[in-house]
C-alpha cells in the first residue's frame, strides 16, 4: 500500500543519515514485508534485514530493530543482537516486546502515540453500533434469498442512545471513545488503576469513575481499552462476564488476550451476555472452525483499529522518526517508558 502524502522527515539528504561508520548504512532488522510507505521513508537511510536475522543472530552488527506485526521480542533475541541501539514499534501496543529486557540492556523502545486514538475510537463506536443494531447480521439477511418482505417485528436491536457505556482503560483511546459516546447521549462509567479527574472535568457531567465490578454490573456496553500487561492478561474471565447484564455487549478494541476466549465463548453460547464485538482476539486470527465465528451475535473485524490511510501514514512517520533518532543515539521523540523509569537512549 502506498498512501502518498507528505512527511516531516527529510528525504534524500545524506547528512540526515544515521551514522553507522564510513560508507555504510545502519543495519535494521524488520519483520516485513513492510508497508510501501515505511519502505519509502527508510530507503537510502537504512539497510533492511529479514527477521530471520533476529531469530538466528548475525556476525555483522545490527543497530536497529523495527517491529511491524506484533512479533515477540525478548532478552534472548536481544542478546543475539549485541549492537542494537533502538527498537521502533509500529503502533502503540508493545505487549509483544519485553520492555524490562530491553531496559536492562539500555535499548530504548519507541511507539506511535497521539496519532491513532481517533481512528481506533471510531472503530470502537462502529463495533458498538454494529453489535447493538445488528448491522452485520442485517446486511447478511438483506442480501439473502430470505428477505422477501419488511417485517417490523424482526431483528430488533438494543438502544445505544441513553445507554450506559463502561470503559475499562480511560487513557488516550478510552478518552476518545468517551467523547464520542457523549455524542450519543450515553452515560459513561470508567475504571483505571488511577482516577483521571482531569478527563472527568473535560468530559463532565456524564462520566463517572467506578470500581471495576460496578462498571461491569451497570454497563449496557463494556469497551476494553486497556493495554495487555501481566495485570490485564485474562482479566475479563468467567467471573467478570458473570457480573455483566444479560443484555450487555462486550466490545474489545484492546488486545485479544485481555479476555479469556473460552469463557467468552461459553457466556455467548449460553446467552449470559447479549453480544460481543471484537477487533482483536486470542489467538489472532481465531482457528477457522472456532465457535465464535459461527455466532450471529458476534461481530469480528481483523484488528482494524488504526487501519485508515491517514492514520497508518502518521504511524509510519512516527515509527521511522523513532528509529532514526535511536540509530543516532538521540532521545526517541516518542519513547515507551521502561518499567519503573524514564525514557532511555542507548548512549545515555
Ligand atoms: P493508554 O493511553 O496507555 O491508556 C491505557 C489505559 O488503561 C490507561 O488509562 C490506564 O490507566 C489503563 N490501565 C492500564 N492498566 C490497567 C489495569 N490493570 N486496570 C485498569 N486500567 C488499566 O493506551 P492507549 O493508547 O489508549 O492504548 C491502549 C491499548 O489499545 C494499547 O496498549 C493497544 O494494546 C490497544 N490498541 C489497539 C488497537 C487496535 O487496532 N485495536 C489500536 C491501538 C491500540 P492506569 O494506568 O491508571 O491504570
Amino acid at each position: 500500500m502506498n498512501t502518498g502524502g507528505g512527511t516531516n522527515l527529510p528525504v534524500g539528504q545524506p547528512e540526515a543519515r544515521p551514522d553507522a561508520g564510513p560508507g555504510r548504512l545502519p543495519r535494521v532488522v524488520a519483520d516485513g514485508p513492510l508497508d510501501a510507505t515505511i519502505e519509502g521513508l527508510l530507503r537510502d537511510r537504512v539497510e533492511l534485514l529479514p527477521w530471520t536475522v533476529a531469530l538466528e543472530g548475525s556476525a555483522e552488527p545490527v543497530e536497529g530493530m523495527y517491529t511491524y506485526g506484533h512479533v515477540l521480542v525478548d532478552g534472548a533475541m536481544l542478546d543475539r543482537l549485541p549492537g542494537l541501539k533502538v527498537i521502533s514499534n509500529y503502533g502503540v501496543g508493545v505487549d509483544h516486546i519485553n520492555l524490562a529486557d530491553a531496559a536492562a540492556r539500555g535499548i530504548p523502545v519507541g511507539n506511535t502515540p497521539g496519532v491513532l486514538e481517533g481512528a481506533t475510537a471510531d472503530l470502537g463506536l462502529a463495533l458498538l453500533l454494529a453489535a447493538a443494531r445488528r448491522i452485520v447480521e442485517g446486511d447478511r439477511y438483506a442480501r439473502s434469498p430470505e428477505f422477501l418482505r419488511h417485517d417490523p417485528g424482526f431483528m430488533l436491536g438494543r438502544e445505544v442512545h441513553g445507554a450506559t457505556l463502561g470503559i475499562l482503560g480511560l487513557g488516550r483511546i478510552g478518552h476518545q471513545v468517551a467523547r464520542r459516546a457523549l455524542g450519543f447521549d450515553m452515560t459513561v462509567l470508567y475504571h483505571n488503576r488511577h482516577r483521571r479527574e482531569d478527563l472527568e472535568r473535560v468530559l463532565a457531567p456524564s462520566v463517572q469513575f467506578v470500581a471495576r465490578d460496578e462498571l461491569l454490573a451497570r454497563s449496557d456496553f463494556v469497551m476494553l481499552c486497556v493495554p495487555l500487561t501481566d495485570q490485564t492478561r485474562g482479566s475479563l474471565a468467567a467471573r467478570e462476564l458473570s457480573l455483566m447484564k444479560r443484555e450487555a455487549t462486550l466490545i474489545n478494541i484492546a488486545r485479544g488476550a485481555v479476555v479469556d476466549t473460552d469463557a467468552l465463548t461459553q457466556a455467548l453460547a449460553e446467552k449470559r451476555i447479549a453480544a460481543a464485538a471484537l477487533d482483536v482476539t486470542e489467538p489472532e486470527p481465531l482457528p477457522r472452525d472456532h465457535p465464535l465465528l459461527t455466532m450471529p451475535h458476534v461481530v469480528i473485524t481483523p484488528h482494524l483499529g488504526s487501519a485508515t490511510v491517514a492514520t497508518r501514514r502518521r504511524m509510519a512517520e512516527l515509527s521511522v522518526e523513532n528509529l532514526l533518532a535511536g540509530l543516532r543515539g538521540r532521545p526517541l521523540p516518542h519513547p515507551v517508558a521502561p518499567p519503573g523509569g524514564g525514557p532511555l537512549t542507548k548512549d545515555s
